[in-house]
């Protein structure tokens, strides 16, 4: 039989790999490693997609939170509020750039940043909000918003492991998770929803000024080049990468569509077990399946990595 792995990139990649060869050796012809054409082209396409203003592709998921809150201006100090439950990136960066993280709890059934413990946080020090969409599931955004709102703090969507996933607003309408707050941030590390085959990351937002500043802080500070006008880092998507996304981009609905399928059928399969709760799905949330996480009760988490490795349903360590 053949293994069952966690996401199997190598049959994704030779289901479009003769778009994705020429795609690879157009970039190598043109020998446009960096800030090739293909760049800019997955920014049009990214943010047409998503339906926002600004697309600014950068080097990973981590530099894209980083560059935001540097973005923002926030300062040493400054208390950013983050999930307690997320990947270690969300918090690493508030770290780095010496702001102050505080951890509040998510909610037990979305695993998604709770409101009223968000609420409780907020001190005049706060400056901005991290929800994380984590799973693929959407936090709970419009009462995250209300708080922002009233206390006049910054939205910094981690949206990395939820590209591709509806909000959906109690009047019906939708917007992509990663362009609700000020600014949403994305990863394309090879097994998230939208994967390149290397590092890659993108950055959005619908604000003008914010999109300018972000824009040159990814690339040393500079807009134009050698006029160095403001720290920045050097965070680029590189050609190749882009151009792999170009080809994947067109795919990720039916991806997504593709993972919602398998988790309607182990939805169902488990629906009656009496150790195993289901992924909850929140109305709010079109739920982009990143990952099917289950929550047991009373069984041996181990013990069942092991036995299904053994029935060769594998959880490759060098994902996340
Ligand atoms: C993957 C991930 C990141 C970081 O993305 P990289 O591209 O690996 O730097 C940030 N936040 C979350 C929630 C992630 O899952």
């Amino acid at each position: 039989m053949k293994p069952i792995q966690m996401v199997d990139l190598k049959t994704q990649y030779h289901n479009i790999k003769p778009e994705i060869d020429k795609a690879v050796i157009d970039v190598l012809e043109s020998s446009a490693f960096i800030a090739g054409k293909p760049v800019q082209q997955f920014a049009e396409a990214f943010a047409a997609y998503m339906d926002v203003k600004h697309v600014i592709p950068c080097a990973n998921g981590t530099d894209a939170l980083q560059i935001a809150m540097m973005g923002l201006g926030l300062q040493p100090g400054d208390e950013v509020i983050t999930p307690s439950f997320t990947y270690i990136a969300t918090t690493e960066v508030v770290a780095l750039l010496r702001l102050k993280p505080v951890f509040v709890e998510v909610d037990a059934k979305t695993f998604c940043m709770d409101p009223e413990s968000l609420r409780k946080a907020i001190t005049s020090k706060t400056k901005a909000i991290v929800p994380v969409h984590l799973y693929g599931h959407a936090a709970n955004m419009e009462a995250i918003m209300q708080i922002a709102q009233e206390h006049n703090l910054y939205v910094i969507e981690d949206n990395a492991q939820a590209t591709g996933c509806d909000y959906i607003y109690k009047d019906g309408t939708k917007k992509k998770t990663g362009t609700i707050g000020t600014v949403g941030t994305t990863s394309f590390f090879p097994s998230k929803n939208l994967g390149c085959y290397g590092d890659g990351g993108a950055i959005v937002t619908n604000d003008d000024e914010l999109a300018v500043k972000m824009r040159m802080i990814a690339n040393h500070g500079q807009a134009k080049r050698y006029y160095h006008e403001m720290v920045g880092c050097n965070s680029r998507l590189d050609t190749l990468q882009a151009a792999i996304l170009n080809i994947k981009l067109p795919h990720l609905d039916s991806y997504i569509a593709a993972r919602r399928k398998v988790a309607d059928y182990y939805d169902d399969t488990f629906a009656n077990h009496p150790k195993i709760t289901t992924p909850y799905r929140a109305p709010y949330s079109n739920h982009a399946f990143h990952q099917y996480t289950l929550l047991l009760e009373g069984v041996d988490r181990n013990g069942l990595v092991e036995y299904l490795a053994s029935k060769q349903i594998l959880f490759s360590s060098n994902l996340k």
